[in-house]
């Protein structure tokens, strides 16, 4: 089984603080760490640890932070063949965290800008099980990487973060779009608190042309809905300390299980696995869990 994902790549500064300033206010942070992250780039270090060939299709700069980056794919067993370094700074993330686990983040994408769909991954695509995509690279170029998938049969998996307008556009081409709260309020302009609401706003964004829509729900867990129906899985009990990279190791750990066994209901729990186990380490790719300690969580979920 192979796996694509094509994406973002950032060294993240993290800046731990007791609250967010607000307009105007200066605040003082605590110690501040730098660490690989971006959303493709956690997503294909998740996959690969737990146990899928996995292949990132990027591109970094020619900097001492570029090679931080390549380094920290490799130590993790990803597959850099397709990976490009450019005349560019490598992309940086600022996140700002407080001490309950919530951040907010500004991405600086730098050399992420200059992605191509070069020959060779055209040709692993051809080949691969599954493609993974996010929005932190230019959009004409996840549009046409799409566009491939769907020519070779590839199912596409796509994380429609950052949010905007031109996601809703993708809707419809892509096999499954694996939303936040946040991202599919902001596509559908429904609200997402529990279940209930929760059946509702995938019901709006399949109404807006997406296929099957997998929606992360943070503590809630996650919820599948097409037009078969909806699928509820409920969260693990953990004690969360960072949210960073949840969703991406939710959605790599779905993929993951979602390609060897084609069951939703399995794949889903797997994701919340992954997604509970990452909220308890501070930072992104450091964070992200081995197959053992996920299979260890399924095994005995009581509370940590
Ligand atoms: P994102 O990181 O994209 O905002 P979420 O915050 O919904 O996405 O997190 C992704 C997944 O991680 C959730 O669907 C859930 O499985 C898991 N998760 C996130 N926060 C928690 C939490 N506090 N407790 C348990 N699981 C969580």
């Amino acid at each position: 089984m192979k796996t694509i994902v094509a994406g973002s790549l950032n060294i993240d500064f993290v800046i731990p603080i007791d609250r967010f300033p607000g307009p105007g206010e200066t605040v003082l942070g605590g110690n501040l760490s730098f660490t690989p992250g971006g959303k493709g780039a956690n997503q294909a270090v998740a996959a690969a640890k737990l146990g899928m060939h996995t292949l990132m299709a990027g591109a970094i700069g020619n900097d001492a932070y570029g090679k931080q980056v390549r380094e920290s794919l490799e130590s993790s067993g990803v597959d850099t063949t397709l990976l490009v370094t450019q005349a560019a700074t490598t992309g940086v993330a600022l996140i700002h965290l407080t001490s309950d686990g919530e951040n907010r983040i500004i991405v600086c994408p730098g050399a992420n800008e200059h992605f191509e769909v070069s020959e060779q991954l055209r040709a692993q695509l051809a080949t691969a099980d599954a493609l993974m995509l996010q929005l932190e690279i230019p959009i004409d170029r996840v549009a046409k990487l799409i566009d491939l998938a769907n020519e070779h049969h590839v199912p596409v998996f796509l994380d429609p973060s950052p949010v905007r307008e031109a996601a809703v556009a993708l809707l419809s081409k892509v096999d499954w779009v694996m939303p936040n709260e946040h991202e599919i309020e902001w596509m559908t302009g429904q609200s997402v608190q529990d279940v209930k609401t929760a059946r509702i706003a995938i019901a709006k964004l399949l109404q807006l042309g997406a296929k099957r829509v997998v929606l992360k729900m943070g503590p809630l867990g996650a919820m599948v809905g097409d037009e078969s129906g909806f699928q509820h899985v409920p969260g693990f009990q953990v004690n969360a300390v960072d949210t960073t990279a949840a969703g991406d190791g939710f959605g790599a750990g779905f993929v993951t299980e979602w390609v060897q066994t084609g069951d939703v209901h399995r794949a889903l729990r797997y994701g919340n696995a992954v997604g509970a186990l990452v909220t308890t380490k501070v930072g992104a790719q450091v964070s992200l869990p081995s197959r053992e300690a996920v299979s260890a969580l399924l095994q005995d979920p009581s509370p940590t």
